[in-house]
Formats: structure tokens, sequence, C-alpha cells
């Protein structure tokens, strides 16, 4: 079948003179151009730059910008030369498209070359490794949804074994407003919270405690990135998805499970989630993951079909594989590799981004360029693809329905976890593969966990 979203940028065969970004198991070919934002230094002074990941470096977009190299500073690419953040870009689709032949023409292997090309070439590039970033957009609102049905289904079997998955979840994608303000970027130490905590089981009278959360985990979540948004009291139709969405990138919705259990009942998610969030520094565009686009996922017999305004045009679901990895502070003291807790996919999502994006502005309220919808955790039906470790560790229910004790984590250092203790480092990366097209990666988010403060 022939993918109508794909064009010469795709081209498989296409080289960059940035020999890194040949390598075939790169995240950052010339077909991805990732997008980020970082801290640039030069004459004694540092600020914000916008850049394009390349292989292991990443381009100084706004210095091309600045040189005349992109085209005409005075038009659409001014956008860029004195903005912080990639919104400007996203809520112009036409800009974007046109920006990213332009930075193919720029890094090909056969672009014009010439003394002062080959200048602006050295001046313009810094290894990823040496790169300070900043989160690519700037996050005016944050949503959290729930749009995986294995995921919803296993946890509501743990904490409503009669009645695990919710009469409402089939028609209406579950979600709920997160906070912008605790989104930071890849690299950033997570404190463990403080927070308060449901009585113990069995002690009638018992009342509940307030202190370092004892159940911290992560959740392995793909954030999506609004380009172009609406008015405020004017629907997206599900056909106009693809001019709204911008671009991807790998979202951590930390979560501590002890509070969450205890407050969670009857508004949702509050300080169990919005103490941070992390993201990874690169937004992959919807035009890099186009090759990827797939047909959405087949309802199971009995399941109903969706209302007709989250009917979309059926190639929405993502070809994207996710892993989550761990480094403890004893495995990283001797010098060990991360270890992998799982394997999923994007692919066995229940919800598409483009019914995320038309229930969300469904009922009038106004998304704006920058804004972030993340995807809930991606969780497949294979136990090793659960996205959390409330999820790995648990085991399913016994004969009374209660959930079985949890089946700790081994650590190749015969540590265990059943969640997460100070100083593990949680890495979860995303790719796309496909035949016939370059690898595109999301790069890493990466998060550290940090002991909880003291209450003086
Ligand atoms: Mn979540």
């Amino acid at each position: 079948m022939s993918n109508p979203h794909i064009n010469d940028t795709h081209n498989p065969s296409m080289k960059s003179w940035v020999e890194s970004a040949n390598d075939p198991a790169t995240d950052f070919p010339i077909q991805n151009l990732a997008l980020c934002a970082f801290v640039a230094e030069h004459d004694g002074h540092t600020h914000g730059h916008l850049g394009v990941a390349i292989g292991d470096q990443v381009l100084d977009v706004s210095m091309l910008a600045m040189s005349g190299a992109l085209g005409d500073p005075e038009g659409d690419m001014a956008y860029m030369l004195h903005s912080p953040a990639w919104n400007f870009v996203a809520a112009t689709p036409h800009v974007w498209g046109d920006l990213r032949a332009r930075l193919q023409e720029f890094l090909r292997e056969d672009a014009a070359g010439g003394q002062r090309m080959r200048r602006l070439r050295e001046k313009a590039l810094t290894p990823i490794a040496a790169t300070k970033f900043m989160l690519p957009m700037t996050i005016f609102d944050y949503t959290d949804f729930y749009a995986s049905k294995h995921h919803a289904t296993n946890v509501g079997s743990m904490f409503r074994p009669d009645n695990p998955l919710l009469p409402n979840y089939r028609h209406v994608p579950i979600g709920y407003h997160g906070r912008a303000s605790s989104l930071v970027v890849s690299g950033t130490p997570v404190r463990r919270p403080l927070g308060q905590q449901s009585p113990p089981d069995g002690e009638p009278g018992a009342g509940p405690a307030f202190g370092p959360c004892k159940l911290l985990d992560y959740e392995m979540e793909l954030g999506v990135y609004i380009g172009a948004g609406n008015r405020l009291g004017e629907p997206i139709p599900i056909s106009r998805a693809a001019e709204c969405l911008f671009g991807m990138g790998i979202l951590n919705d930390w979560s501590a499970r002890d509070v969450q259990k205890w407050e969670y009942q009857p508004l949702g998610p509050f300080l169990a989630k919005n103490f941070a969030s992390s993201l990874s520094p690169f937004v992959i565009t919807m035009d890099a993951l186009a090759p990827f686009r797939t047909a959405g996922p087949e309802r199971e017999a009995g399941d109903p079909q969706p209302l007709p305004y989250l009917r979309g045009s059926g190639d929405w679901a993502l070809d994207i594989t996710v892993e989550v990895h761990l480094l403890s502070e004893q495995m990283r003291r001797r010098g060990m590799s991360p270890v992998r807790l799982s394997r999923g996919s994007f692919r066995d999502m229940y919800w598409t981004v483009d019914q995320l994006l038309a229930h969300h502005a469904s009922n009038g309220c106004n998304m704006q360029p920058g804004d972030l919808l993340g995807s809930g955790t991606i969780s497949g039906r294979a136990p090793d693809s659960r996205g959390c470790l409330l999820e790995l560790t648990w085991q399913g229910n016994g004969p009374d329905g209660k959930p079985l004790p949890r089946k700790a984590v081994e650590l190749p250092t015969g540590e265990t976890r059943t969640f997460l203790a100070d100083g593990d480092e949680v890495i979860m990366k995303a790719y796309c593969e496909r035949e016939g097209f370059r690898r595109i990666g999301f790069g890493e988010c990466r998060g550290v966990v940090m002991p909880a403060p003291v209450l003086a």
C-alpha cells in the first residue's frame, strides 16, 4: 500500500556530510531533523538557540538563520531568529515544511561547498554530548490521557478487581489536565515527593500518613506537541488533525502510587503526578514520522465503533517502539550498563493521536501551539511490554480477587525493585524502524531519583 504522506524528504538514499548521520544505527539521520533548543555560548554570554539533531551533533539553526544560509531572514525564517522555542514554526505548517527542505539542502552530502560554507558548517555544529538542552517548545498546557486499553485494564484490575475497565472507556478518550510548570527536560534530577498516603489496610482506626512517597514509579509515555491550534469555542474536526499535530517526544510521567491510591477519588490525579514529568529534548516532527503511520488498531469483537466525531482517516496509528531501561546507583558505581525493563509499541494504543486531539477540542477547548498531550502509559498484551513498575511487578489477582504479592524486578547486581529507589536512573528510548526507510529515533529521556526533601 502506498503511503500518501511520503515525499522526497524521506528518501532513504539521501546522505549528509555529517558522517555520523549516515550510520544506520543513529537516531538522527538527515531524514529525521529532530528539533531542539539549547544554551549557546559566544562572545562571553549565553542565550537560547534553536537546533536540529544530525547524527551525534546539534546544528545551530538560529545561527544559520542569522547568517542567511537558510534563505531570506526577513521572510518567514525571521520567525526563528529571536525565538527560544519552536512554537512559532509549529503554528505555521508551511513554514515548517519549507524549513525541513532547506535544512536538508544545507546538510546533504552534495550541498554547495565553498570556503564560506565550510566555515559556517564548522561553526554551526556542537556534539550532542556537550550540549545543554532546554525544552524544545514553550508548553502552556499539558494534558495526560489514558489511551492504552491494556494499561487501563491492568491498573483497573488492581484497584477494582470486579470492574477493571469502566463502561465509558471504549467510548471516550479518558484524560486529565496536568501541570505545565513541573515539566522538565531530560537529565534534570527528580526529587522523590512528599505526600499523604492512605491508612494501612486491615488496621481499623488508623489514619493517613504524610511523608516521602514509598511507591515511586515511572510511566513510559509519548507526548504529542500541538502546532496550529483553534479558537475558543471552535472544535477541531478530526479531519484537520494533520494541520494541528506538530511532532512528538518521550514523556516520563513520574507517579507516586501510594499518594495516587489515596487521593484519586473522586476527582482524579493530582499531587501524585504533578511533582515532575520529564521530556526528551527533541521534537520528532509528524513529517519525519510519516513512513511509520499505519492503520489504527482493530477494535475487538464486542467493542463499539467510535462516535462519528472520533472516526478519522484510519492511518493515525504510529509504529514506534518504546523501551525503558534502569541504572541503579550501585550499577553506575560498578560501571555497568543500564538494564532493559520493558519494550512495547505505540501501535498498541486504543486511541490514536488524532482522536486524542479531536476529543480534547470537541467541546471548544482551545489548543495552543506548544500544548502537550501525553498518551498515557504505553503497555501491550505481553507482560514484558508493560510501561510502568505498577504493571511490570503485578502478577495478576488471586482466587480472592485481590492482587497477588508483587514480583520484584531483579537487577544484574542482585538488587531488586518493586518500585524506584533513590539514585535510580530511568532511561527511556523510542524509535521507528521499517524496511525501505531510514531508522528514525527519539533520543533519550533520562532522570535520576533524588532523596525526598526534609520538612523543617
Ligand atoms: Mn500518565
